[in-house]
């Protein structure tokens, strides 16, 4: 009996590629080989791949510099003065959210520094941060330095959940008791959207409210879930977030960040914050005056002068999720993260040599399986990728796929089941 809508045959993954309205957008991107072969690549949780037309992008703002000059800031197509404007239609879409509340800027880490500057604001009695254990560990060294740089304890004011023992991942559930039980003395839930490790996707809505409902505030790190899944950001009214570009959003390695700030936060000039002349009113600028005036909304958290080369890429990557459409994206996502699992449960459930620990259920997860090897250790990844699958390993024993839906085909999750079955010979 089997009533799985998949199949582990070759007739059946270039079926469902045949009728997938995306399938064309993998030509669009540059490959990486491996031993002189395309990749099976299901490392765009760690790094998106190459736009094609990403060179072109940075190759028109090159040569808006070396005709223009310092006149490029205000002349010409794109003037660089206000580059920023130009990514926000789009990423207003895919985070869910007004174009005033989101700009890009700085680096994630960066970004989130600077957000908990103006929206972790401890007193004697509210003061603790709630986050998911085990968080990536930028965020854990933001959440300690700056609990630290408030005079005060990370021990005293990090309440770190972990999941039920025996269990992999958070209940909703359990988060949600957790922020009730804290109640008045929490300041600020500061979460993943999607857990890095474990590939969860937590209900972000429904933590927002909880945490709004005790007087908290509820900020998340959304590196792993934008351009990933769909994100509502404003109605779910999320106080702040911010993200990386170089993950699903295809942008390259370590180019610019994006934050999120709420309409409601937008002209209040009387946050704290650490400013630059990039955030002060763009209409003043270059009055060159004392006195600090933020730009309204997510503008008002600039720091610097637009990086214009790195925003070129990140436009060029833009533009197709625009064309693709995120809503069609996270529907095709759905179906091959899920035939990916078929194939994992199939050929590997009862082998004891691996599992996976992200969630069963596609609102829980994006579009990253998390596989949790009991066997083999490191040897099962490098075993795959000698055969071309590039994945990722993450200490102590985890190795994620992240089957992407702008450039993976059902063929590649087929071939990759193919590697699979052969390994698990191996390490039996
Ligand atoms: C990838 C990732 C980062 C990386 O931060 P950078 O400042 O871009 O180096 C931070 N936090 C999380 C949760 C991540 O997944």
């Amino acid at each position: 009996m089997n009533h799985s809508p998949y199949a582990f045959s070759e007739a059946y993954a270039s079926a469902m590629d045949a009728k997938d309205p995306l399938a064309h957008f993998r030509s669009r991107f540059h490959f990486p080989k491996v031993k002189e072969k395309d990749a099976l690549y299901f490392c765009g949780n760690s790094l998106g791949l190459q736009p094609k037309t990403a060179a072109a992008y940075v190759d028109k703002e090159l040569a808006a510099w070396a005709t223009r000059g310092v006149d490029g800031y205000f002349h010409g197509e794109d003037p660089w003065y206000s580059v920023r404007k130009k990514s926000k239609p789009v990423l207003a879409e895919l985070l869910g959210a007004l174009p005033v509340e989101v700009v890009a800027m700085n680096y994630l880490s960066v970004n989130l520094h600077l957000l908990m500057v103006s929206f972790y604001r401890p007193t004697a009695s509210r003061y603790k941060i709630l986050v998911e254990a085990g968080a990536f560990p930028s965020d854990q060294y933001m959440l300690e330095t700056q609990i630290k740089f408030h005079g005060l304890d990370p021990q005293e004011v990090l309440v770190e959940l972990q999941p039920r023992p025996g269990e992999y991942t958070l209940r909703t559930e359990d988060i949600l008791a957790e922020i009730k039980k804290q109640g008045s003395a929490l300041a600020l839930v500061n979460m993943a959207g999607i857990q890095y490790y474990t590939g969860q996707l937590f209900n972000i809505q429904a933590i927002t409210q909880a945490a709004h409902e005790v007087g908290a505030l509820a900020g998340f790190d959304l590196a792993h879930a934008a351009g990933n899944v769909l994100l509502h950001l404003h109605d779910w009214d999320v106080d702040f977030a911010a993200w990386c570009s170089y993950k699903y959003l295809n942008s390259g390695p370590g180019n610019v960040s994006g934050i999120f700030v709420h309409e409601r936060f937008a002209t209040r000039a009387d946050l704290p914050r650490f400013a630059g002349w990039w955030g002060h009113k763009e209409e003043e600028r270059f009055k060159m005056e004392k006195g600090f005036q933020p730009m309204i909304g997510a503008d008002g958290w600039q720091l610097a002068c637009s990086n214009v080369l790195s925003l070129a890429v990140h436009q060029a990557s833009l533009d197709l999720f625009q064309e693709a459409g995120m809503p069609a994206l996270r529907k095709k996502s759905e179906q091959l993260t899920g035939y990916l699992e078929y194939l994992i449960e199939l050929l590997g459930g009862k082998s004891e040599i691996l599992e996976i620990i992200t969630p069963k259920n596609p609102e829980e997860r994006g579009c990253q399986l998390s596989l949790l090897i009991h066997k083999g250790g490191k040897a099962v990844f490098e075993e795959w990728y000698s055969q071309g699958v590039v994945g990722d390993w993450r200490n102590p024993n985890v190795i994620r796929l992240a089957p992407t839906p702008l450039y993976t085909s059902f063929m590649d999750v087929f071939r990759f089941g193919q590697i699979l079955e052969k390994s698990l010979e191996k390490f039996r």
